[in-house]
């Protein structure tokens, strides 16, 4: 039985660990997955540095010896991603890194990579991210559409998903038949879902990144596969993967759709942020029925809704 708390054994030897980023819970989720017929182990996503203790307190309380962690893969660079890799690096020497091509250089020298978050994250969240450490070139793979990572038997494959960020990749386990999506299927809310029996979502679109053509093929290839589960970075495992794409498509379409009313205002993105909070209240509301959707049975998960659709509405407005 595991007792750390946060880490959930999902079907097909994979666990799902809160990563409880800037302290939050149910917010960023990592994945450990297990090889088959090896005793290698691959970590998806780290986080930002300041969970990357949570990682490795986890990793301990499966019994797993640090060497053991074959392979580290991150599905973008963006810093509640991949914040935390330098120092993931440092504990799991073993390890070598999976990232997109356009990542790696700056992820060798992060420079860039922190002012550009510095940009639009700002100093407190900054803080609140950690230090982010460079990663030794040796230790960098390119992680590039159709590349195999072996685990024993197992077998993850690069899908290229280039919407939400160039440098995004999501990593298919033909095994489970699951795809760690990162963040190029949306943002999923397990407990809201399991309150109004329906799954919720939304994009994640923010800029400077976001291209929204590129999002939808994403969409479409992911919806046309054969994947049946989504391991959501924000966050956690959910199916069928066909119905949660089909949805977040449909909210993709409208919240560029709604965007498109904004672009070219004064105050655009302020408005659009709240255009779109508005939107998505009235969503919910209209699945409540006699229920509500109070802090004690939803925990944060209104936060991870709406407040990002402040950067998501940046992404927006310049996506032409
Ligand atoms: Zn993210």
């Amino acid at each position: 039985m595991i007792k750390f708390a946060g880490l959930i054994k999902l079907p097909g030897d994979i666990w799902q660990l809160d990563l409880k980023e800037r302290g939050l819970p149910g917010w960023t989720a990592g994945y450990l997955v297990k090889g088959t017929g090896s005793k290698d182990w691959m970590l998806i996503e780290t986080g930002p540095a300041s969970s990357a203790p949570r990682i490795l307190a986890a990793v301990d309380s499966l019994g797993i010896s640090p060497e053991q962690i074959r392979y580290i893969g991150v599905t973008h660079i963006h810093l509640d991603h991949a914040g935390g890799l330098g120092v993931a690096a440092r504990y799991f020497q073993k390890a070598g890194i999976w990232v997109h091509p356009r990542g790696i250089r700056h992820l060798i020298d992060p420079t860039r990579l922190i002012a550009g978050s510095r940009a639009v994250y700002g100093e407190e969240k900054m803080q609140l991210y950690g230090e982010v450490l460079p990663v030794t070139p040796a230790r960098l793979h390119p992680a590039r559409e159709g590349t195999q990572i072996r685990l024993g038997e197992r077998v993850l494959e690069v899908w290229e998903t280039p919407g939400h960020a160039k440098h995004h990749v999501c990593y298919y386990d033909h095994q489970t038949k699951g795809l760690f999506s990162g963040d190029a299927a949306g943002v999923y809310l397990p407990r809201t879902s399991k309150l109004l029996k329906r799954p919720i979502l939304r994009p994640a679109t923010p800029g400077p990144d976001f291209n929204g053509t590129l999002m939808l093929q994403d969409l479409y290839k992911i919806a046309l596969s054969k994947v049946q589960n989504l391991y959501f970075a924000h966050f956690g495992a959910a199916a069928p993967a066909q119905l949660l794409i089909e949805i977040v498509t449909g909210q993709l379409l409208m919240h560029m759709h709604i965007a498109a009313g904004y672009r070219g205002k004064e105050n655009a993105q302020q408005q659009l942020c709240t255009a779109l909070q508005k939107y998505t209240l009235k969503g919910l509301c209209s699945c409540l029925g006699d229920k509500n959707i109070a802090a004690d049975l939803v925990g944060n998960e209104m936060d991870l809704m709406l407040q990002p659709l402040y950067d998501s509405a940046d992404g927006l407005l310049l996506n032409t």
